[in-house]
């Protein structure tokens, strides 16, 4: 089967592979990238296995065994560590991370899949892997109607966390210097601005130093502060203290979803509450990947669409 390997950093191969082995295998139908894929093309990930590397983690396809369209979730919890004990499998210590959704086939273990809705295209339903991740950091901002909620990033990220807030009656405000993503925001419900003034919930979606510290000007005395956006791997961010002391702020990572969340991210999904073909770019084949991932972003967010069929 054809598969697009990383063999190091900037260097992508599309190549016949043996089929892999695991408990179902899926037939890819849709695989949806995000800024994790690029930074895997980079840089490389501590997710990845050694190279050369299957990647792409916003798969779905159909069961060979049973024929269903399913959502190859990207990632197993052991269910007996620490952090699943509590309640917390996003943060298991022993995660199996399943990676491979950039190729014709993927085998997956069966706690990994996920029904997707009746109705719900193959392309919408990968979007549910990054939904359920903002219907976690939504959850940590412990968002309650009419809270005036900021957004800081307007990428496919920060547009669905301003869409959920939407949802949940919060007053949202979003910011991006990007006029077309600003009207994106709008098109989801929220009020869009180029910057931020102080809100008493936000979220950063940007995954730099200096947006985390943006997102700590943003927050008014007793804000909620939730770190969505992931820096590169050894970053150190420096923070005010004076804002994180006396305003009492409260600040927050927020990182990946359990079962339940990608569950939840299907039916909004499904439903047309979060539109996905908003969010949705062009639909590529495997060859054009390594270019698509290298495209300066800019203009409106929307996420590549890999079928390896094409
Ligand atoms: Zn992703
Ligand atoms: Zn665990």
């Amino acid at each position: 089967m054809r598969a697009a390997l990383l063999h190091g950093p900037g260097d992508l191969r599309v190549e016949e592979i043996e089929e892999p082995d695991g408990e179902v295998g899926v037939r890819v139908e849709a695989a949806t990238a995000c800024a994790t894929d690029v930074k895997c093309l980079r840089h490389g990930h501590l997710i990845l296995d050694p190279y050369p590397a299957r990647f792409g983690h916003e798969t779905v396809g159909r069961r060979e065994d049973t024929g269903e369209l399913v959502l190859v979730g990207d990632s197993v919890a052991c269910g007996r560590c620490r952090a699943c004990a509590a309640g917390r499998a996003q943060l298991c210590e022993r995660m199996t991370w399943v990676l491979g959704g950039f190729a014709e086939r993927i085998a997956a273990p069966a706690g990994a899949l996920h029904a997707v809705p009746d109705g719900l295209e193959p392309a919408g339903a990968a979007m549910a892997e990054p939904l359920a991740a903002a219907v976690h950091a939504v959850a940590r901002a412990g968002a309650a109607p009419g809270a005036d909620a900021a957004v800081l990033g307007g990428g496919t990220m920060g547009l669905m966390l301003a869409r959920l807030l939407v949802l949940a009656g919060c007053e949202v405000t979003l910011a991006d210097r990007h006029a077309e993503r600003r009207a994106q925001a709008q098109a989801f419900g929220a009020t869009a601005v180029e910057r931020l003034g102080r809100h008493d919930i936000v979220l950063e979606a940007v995954g730099r130093p200096d947006a985390w510290r943006a997102a700590i000007a943003a927050a008014a005395p007793g804000a909620t502060v939730v770190l969505v956006g992931g820096c590169p791997s050894g970053s150190e961010v420096t923070l005010p203290a004076a804002p994180l002391h006396y305003a009492e702020l409260d600040v927050r990572g927020a990182f990946h979803h359990d079962r339940a969340e990608v569950d939840e991210a299907l039916a909004l999904l499904a439903s047309g509450a979060v539109d996905w073909r908003a969010l949705a770019g062009e639909t590529i084949g495997l060859a054009a990947l390594h270019d698509a991932l290298l495209r300066p972003s800019g203009g409106e967010a929307r996420k590549i669409v890999v079928d390896p069929r094409l």
